[in-house]
C-alpha cells in the first residue's frame, strides 16, 4: 500500500520521467498549470478516448457523432445562460493580491456552502470576519466569470468579442436541428462529442485535475418528456459499466452522489456527480444531468428557429428533453493512472533476492504499448530475431517496442513503468525451436509461445 501523500509524488515524477505527461513550457520554467501529454500519456488518453467512442458511438445505434468548433457564435453562450451565470465567487487577498475562490475558503473554516447564493456567502464572510489563509483582509468578493474571452476578426471592440467553448454540450445543440432533419433517427437518441473545452479556473492544481484547457467527451441524449426518469437510469448504469468493466477503477473507490434539488442548476431535475477517490480526496470525476428541456428552449426562444420534435405517432409537436451524461476525459486519465499505480516486489536474481517494483496495472486495451520484445543478447543473431519478431507486431497494427540495451531486470522494469501487459524474450532456445518466453506484467509468470502465434496471443490478452 501506498500513502496517498506518496501516490501523488510517485505518479509525478514517474509521468515525467517515462513520458507520459510534462510540464509545459518546460524550457521558460513552465507555466502554472498547463502540461504535455508525452508519447505514452498521448497513447493512453487516445486509448480511453477511442475505447468511449467505439462504446458509446459505434456500438449503439442510438447515438451519432459531431465536432464542432471551439469559437462558435457568441449568442450561443448567451442562450445558453453562461455569460451571465457561469462564474465562480472570487476575492483577493488585498496585500498579496493572491485570488481565491470563496467557497473554498469558507469550505476550509468548516462552513457547508451547499445551497448557498453568492450573496449568502458574501454575507457569511463579512459576519465571520473571513481572511485569506496567509492572514490578510479579503476584498469585497465578486463573480468571476470563466469563459475565456477573445476577438474574431481584426478589431477588438465589443462587436468582435467571441468566447472559447467552457463544454462541448453547446455544439451539439446547435447541431440539433440539422442532425435532426438529415440523420433520420427516433427519439430517443443522443449526439456525442469529445473535444477541449477552456476555463479560467481562479484555483486550478492538482496535476490535471483542474485545468484552465481540458478534454470532455460528452453525450446529450434526447427524449421523450416521460422518457427521462427510465433513460437517466440507464445513462447511470452506462456509467457505472464504463468505470468498472473498461477503466478498472475498484468500484468502492467510486460514489454515485444524489445532488439535493438546493445544489442543483435550475433547470435540472435530477443530478449525480461521479466522484473518485483521488489521493488528494474524493472529488468529481464525471456527471449526470436531467437537464429537461431548458437548452433547446432557450436556443429556440434566442435564435427564432423551431427545433421542436414532431412525433408522428401522436401527431404532436414538442421540446424533447435532455439527458446528459459527461465524462472529463483529462480526469479520466489522471483516475487511470492513480487508479492502476503500484509497488510491489520482483524477484532480482537466480537467487531469490527481491527488490521493490512500480507498476502501472493498466487494463491492457488502455496501455500505451501493448507488448515490448526484448533479446537477451544483442550477439548470435538474436537481435535480428527480435527486429523481425516486433516488426511483425507492428505490422498487425499493435504498438511494440523492442528494447535490447541493458540487463534483462532493467528492461522489464521500465515496461512495467509504463504498464506494458506482454514481454516477449528472444533467447537461444529461440533460434532453436522458434518459441519465445512471454512475461506477464502482472502474474510475472513466464511460459513459452511459438513466435508464429505471438500477434494472436497479444490480440486475446486487449480485447
Ligand atoms: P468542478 O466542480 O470540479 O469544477 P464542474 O461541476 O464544474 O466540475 P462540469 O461543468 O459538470 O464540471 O464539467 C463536466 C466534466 O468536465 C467534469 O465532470 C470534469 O470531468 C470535467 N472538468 C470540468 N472542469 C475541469 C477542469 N478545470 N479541468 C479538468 N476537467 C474538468
Amino acid at each position: 500500500m501506498i500513502s496517498p501523500e506518496k501516490k501523488m509524488d510517485l505518479l509525478l515524477s514517474l509521468c515525467k520521467r517515462r513520458g507520459f505527461i510534462y510540464p509545459d513550457s518546460d524550457i521558460y520554467g513552465g507555466f502554472a498549470n498547463a502540461w504535455d501529454y508525452g508519447p505514452y500519456g498521448i497513447e493512453l488518453k487516445n486509448n480511453i478516448r477511442d475505447a468511449w467512442w467505439k462504446r458509446f458511438v459505434h456500438a449503439r445505434e442510438d447515438v451519432v457523432g459531431v465536432d464542432t468548433p471551439i469559437i462558435q457564435h457568441p449568442k450561443v453562450w448567451e442562450a445558453s445562460g453562461h455569460l451571465a451565470t457561469f462564474s465562480d465567487p472570487l476575492v483577493e487577498d488585498k496585500k498579496t493580491h493572491k485570488r481565491y475562490r470563496l467557497d473554498h475558503l469558507l469550505e476550509a473554516q468548516g462552513v457547508d456552502v451547499s445551497g448557498m447564493s453568492f450573496e449568502q456567502m458574501a454575507a457569511k464572510a463579512n459576519e465571520a470576519g473571513l481572511k485569506s489563509p496567509d492572514g490578510n483582509v479579503l476584498a469585497e468578493p465578486k463573480q468571476f466569470n470563466l469563459m475565456f474571452k477573445t476577438f474574431v476578426g481584426v478589431s477588438e471592440d465589443t462587436a468582435a468579442t467571441a468566447y472559447l467553448r467552457p463544454e462541448t454540450a453547446a455544439g451539439m445543440f446547435t447541431a440539433w436541428k440539422d442532425i435532426r432533419d438529415t440523420m433520420r433517427k427516433k427519439l430517443p437518441f443522443g449526439i456525442a462529442q469529445v473535444g477541449k473545452a477552456f476555463r479560467n479556473e481562479i484555483t486550478p492544481g492538482n496535476f490535471i485535475f483542474r485545468t484552465r484547457e481540458f478534454e470532455q467527451m460528452e453525450i446529450e441524449y434526447f427524449v421523450k418528456p416521460d422518457q427521462s426518469p427510465a433513460m437517466f437510469e440507464m445513462w447511470l448504469g452506462e456509467m457505472k459499466r464504463w468505470v468498472e468493466d473498461v477503466l478498472k477503477l475498484d468500484p468502492s473507490h467510486v460514489v454515485y452522489k444524489e445532488i439535493p434539488e438546493a445544489d442543483r442548476a435550475f433547470y435540472s431535475a435530477r443530478t449525480i456527480d461521479v466522484e473518485y477517490h483521488y489521493p488528494f480526496g474524493q472529488k468529481e470525476l464525471y456527471g449526470l444531468a436531467n437537464r429537461t428541456d431548458y437548452d433547446l428552449s432557450r436556443h429556440q426562444e434566442f435564435s427564432g428557429e423551431d427545433l421542436r420534435w414532431f412525433d408522428e405517432e401522436s401527431r404532436e409537436r414538442f421540446i424533447p428533453h435532455v439527458i446528459e451524461p459527461t465524462w472529463g476525459l483529462s480526469r479520466t486519465v489522471l483516475a487511470v493512472l492513480c487508479e492502476h499505480l503500484d509497488i510491489d516486489e520482483a524477484e532480482t536474481s537466480e537467487e531469490g533476492e527481491k527488490e521493490p517494483r512500480m507498476v502501472l496495472r493498466l487494463p491492457a486495451r488502455l496501455a500505451p504499448v501493448k507488448a515490448a520484445v526484448l533479446p537477451l543478447q544483442k550477439k548470435d543473431g538474436l537481435a535480428d530475431l527480435g527486429k523481425e519478431l516486433a516488426q511483425k507486431i507492428r505490422a498487425a497494427g499493435l504498438v511494440v517496442e523492442y528494447d535490447e540495451s541493458g540487463s534483462i531486470g532493467k528492461r522489464y522494469r521500465r515496461q512495467d513503468e509504463i504498464g506494458t501487459p506482454l514481454c516477449f524474450t528472444v533467447d537461444y532456445q529461440s533460434k532453436e525451436d522458434g518459441t519465445v518466453t512471454v512475461r506477464d506484467r502482472d502474474a510475472m509468470t513466464q511460459e513459452r509461445v511459438k513466435m508464429d502465434d505471438v500477434v494472436a496471443f497479444i490480440q486475446s490478452k486487449i480485447q
